[in-house]
């Protein structure tokens, strides 16, 4: 058995109801084998960044996962695609969008899978959630770097219904 990894997934909606479609991603991901969920982030709303449609809902989480990184991203894939994800171009709008953010320390560059996610840093969407749950990950700077972009905390009674 290997060692369960900590892995930060990048969660995003905007299409179709996006709360639902992150509460139940969240529920999802913690139901993945050999996988647990340990924490996640509230919920923001964004701007879409070079993407169409309405604001997004974002949230980041944290998994304890025995999956390697090619597995996790399959289950990722699977989850989209049982959300009911279309992708007829890039960057369209997307009932649910999972990212492989980070895999412990891990570097991965594969056609299908880079590690850590190659526009991670530059997305206010990905670094305040994170930073949120995870504060030693981001710097200061970093944030710093994506304050001109529109993001802010989901109001809670939003959360509801
Ligand atoms: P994006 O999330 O950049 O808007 P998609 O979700 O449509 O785009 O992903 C496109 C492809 O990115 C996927 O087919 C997947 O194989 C690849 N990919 C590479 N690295 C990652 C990663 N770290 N997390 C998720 N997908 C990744
Ligand atoms: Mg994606």
């Amino acid at each position: 058995m290997r060692e369960p990894v900590t892995a930060y997934v990048g969660l995003g909606a905007n299409l179709g109801e996006p709360v639902r479609a992150l509460q139940q991603a969240l529920a999802a991901l913690g139901g993945l084998p050999r996988t647990t969920l340990v924490r996640h982030s509230s919920f923001y709303r964004s701007a879409p960044v070079d993407a169409g449609g309405p604001d997004f809902i974002n949230a980041v989480a944290e998994l304890s996962t025995g999956l390697d990184a090619p597995g996790l991203l399959a289950q990722l894939q699977a989850l989209e695609q049982g959300a009911g994800r279309e992708r007829p171009y890039r960057n369209a709008p997307r009932t649910l969008d999972l990212d492989l953010l980070l895999y412990g320390a891990a570097r991965i560059e594969s056609p299908a899978l880079t590690v850590p996610h190659p526009r991670m840093r530059e997305r206010a969407f990905v670094l305040l959630p994170l930073a949120e749950i995870a504060p030693r990950l981001v710097t200061p700077s970093e944030l710093a770097a994506v304050a001109a972009q529109r993001i802010a905390p989901l109001p809670p009674t939003s959360l509801s219904a």
